[in-house]
């Protein structure tokens, strides 16, 4: 690794909650442009939304909450085209938004630790740029693919710094839970962040996993490809009698994910504390049967899926799409012993109690387009009043 260079703010994560913190450290010019430093592993703007799926639009379902700053530049997710893909317009948005701020994202540099130098933090990266950009774009490269940039001899490079601010959000970590018989299973195990286009499953016998507006979203996308399709849900679904979210349900849902990173526990998931609206659109598959959950099987087997006891029986399955969220990203944070034996990592207006050099934005209660932009103000008054 080359020596390293020094800077007083390093941000990983140029999503929304990462663009937010740097948006008021960089423009009311609390840190100077050679004391700053913004690293992300994608190859292009867009966070998280970039890797997902062509056909998910902006809407009710699925709302982005403006940048701090974006009306600047005359731009608002509220008027944006809801026939393009939601990955193009943020991605789009997200990369006018770094170049009117003069952000100067350092992309694609995956972080692969921090440590500690003496009072300071090493972050330690490799630049990803000799990779094939199709594999930069594909969730393969965050799983078992890492490995492969090791053995590879990619570039290596070393910051040391005197506050850290994660931004790295959950995509990188999907969550898959365990069942019984999974490894035999002959068709194709997809998560949320592997999949696509409903396309893929064209004739496919498919099995749905997942309380969520995702599993919602998918069932609805596969009804007419899919040659069989089967909705199985952990929990029963809690819908609500309403088209949109309301603000009370979100709000007791932000109240118990700040509760749970406060006292440093595993985060719960959010759509068990919100429940699922009935758009027009969920409320009429509904009704002609589609939209009906069954509860959770009990095993897999190379072509099926099975529930024992009295009910019993069994779905044919040629792929399991797993609509079963994920977890925040921090493996490179392992280092720094930052979890606690509850699970989590303790965390109260987006900085880390147990060490003040280091912010995680869009963590916990932040974990929202309405959170991640909160956490930059907040964020940025605290290492302004350490600098
Ligand atoms: P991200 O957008 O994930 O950004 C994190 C960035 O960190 C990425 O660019 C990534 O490349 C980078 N990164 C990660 N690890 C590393 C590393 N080790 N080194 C370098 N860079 C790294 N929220 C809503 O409010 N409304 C919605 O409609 C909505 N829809 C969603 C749909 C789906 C399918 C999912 C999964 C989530 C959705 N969310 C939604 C939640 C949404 O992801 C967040 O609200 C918000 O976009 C997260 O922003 P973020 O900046 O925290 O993370």
């Amino acid at each position: 690794m080359s020596d390293p260079e020094r800077v007083k703010v390093v941000v990983i994560g140029a999503g929304q909650a990462g663009l937010s913190v740097a948006y008021y450290l960089r423009r009311f010019e609390l840190v100077a442009d050679e004391d700053f430093v913004m690293l992300d592993r994608a190859p292009g703007p867009g966070g998280a939304w970039q890797h997902r799926w062509s056909s998910l639009r902006l809407g009710t379902a699925h709302r982005v909450n403006d940048l701090p700053g974006m009306a600047e530049l005359g731009l608002s997710f509220d008027t944006a085209d809801r026939t393009l893909p939601a990955k193009e317009v943020v991605a789009d948005y997200y990369g006018r938004f770094e170049q009117h701020f003069d952000l100067r994202v350092r992309r694609p540099m995956n972080v692969r630790s921090v440590v500690n130098d003496g009072a300071d933090l090493l972050v330690s990266y490799e630049d990803l740029s000799p990779q094939p950009i199709e594999e930069l774009r594909t969730r393969g490269f965050f799983g078992r693919r890492r490995r492969t940039y090791e053995e590879a001899g990619t570039p290596r490079h070393g910051i040391v710094t005197q506050f850290l601010v994660n931004a790295t959000g959950t995509w990188g970590a999907p969550f898959v839970p365990y069942y019984p018989g999974m490894s035999d299973f002959t068709g194709r195990h997809v998560h949320t962040s592997d999949f696509v286009d409903a396309e893929d499953f064209r004739d496919r016998h498919v099995v749905v996993v997942g309380g969520g507006t995702s599993a919602i979203g998918f069932m609805l996308e596969l009804e007419e490809v899919a040659a069989g399709l089967t909705w199985v849900s952990r929990r029963p679904i809690d819908w609500l009698d309403r088209q949109e979210l309301d603000l009370e349900g979100a709000s007791a849902a932000v109240a118990r994910q700040d509760e749970a990173a406060r006292s440093g526990r595993a985060l719960p998931s959010v759509v068990s504390g919100t429940g699922v609206p009935k758009s027009r659109r969920i409320a009429a598959g509904i009704d002609r049967g589609l939209l009906v959950a069954r509860p959770m099987f009990h095993r897999i087997e190379p072509d099926r899926v099975v529930w024992d006891g009295a009910a019993g029986g069994m779905a044919r399955a040629d792929a399991i799409i797993w609509a079963t969220g994920f977890r925040p990203e921090l493996r490179h944070l392992a280092a720094l012993r930052l979890r606690e034996k509850a699970g989590g990592v303790t965390v109260g207006q987006g900085a880390s109690w147990n060490d003040p050099r280091i912010f995680l934005a869009g963590y916990g209660p932040q974990a929202s387009t309405i959170g991640a932009n909160r956490a930059g103000r907040m964020i940025a008054r605290q290492i302004m009043a350490m600098l």
